[in-house]
């Protein structure tokens, strides 16, 4: 089955009626403790080509190997790599991971509303903002779930 129909046969989730989510920037999801960001090879090369250099040198200076595959660096401070703390912005965002464009709506977050409400406790634009459509949640949690 593809991800379209997936999104499109789930009539009976319980955010039926969609969710609110607008990032704040508050920067908690790209500081912090450290963590794993996920990057495919497709992924690497979408960002090579973005800042304008070799996918190898974006490879050996931004990520390195972990247990289920490759994840982004992070700076002294546990920061991303990629974090720009003065501008408060991901300085790759029209390229960033899957993991990155689809936060808040992984499927842990969404999986009831008790794990929503939690997810809306630590992420200040969870809840408000726009509102997203079940097809677009349920879309996004599926291409999460298939890294
Ligand atoms: S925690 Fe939420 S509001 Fe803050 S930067 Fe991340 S996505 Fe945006
Ligand atoms: S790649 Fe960008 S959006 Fe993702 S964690 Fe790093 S700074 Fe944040």
């Amino acid at each position: 089955m593809s991800a379209e129909n997936v999104a499109s046969t789930e009539t009976s989730v319980w955010y039926a009626d969609g969710l609110r989510f607008t990032c704040t920037r508050c920067g908690a999801c790209c500081t912090g403790a450290p963590g794993y960001v996920w990057v495919t090879d497709e992924e690497l090369e979408r960002i090579a080509e973005f800042l304008g250099c070799d996918v190898r040198e974006v490879r050996h200076r931004y990520t390195k190997r972990a247990r289920a595959g490759r994840t982004l660096i992070e700076q002294e401070n546990g920061d991303c790599v990629f974090y720009d703390r003065q501008g408060k912005a991901c300085t790759i965002y029209p390229v960033r991971p899957v993991q990155c464009r689809t936060w808040p709506f992984w499927p842990g977050n969404v999986a009831n509303p008790q794990a929503w409400a939690a997810t809306c406790q630590i992420c200040p634009g969870a809840g408000r903002g726009r509102l997203h459509s079940a097809d677009e949640i349920t879309q996004a949690a599926h291409e999460t779930k298939m890294r």
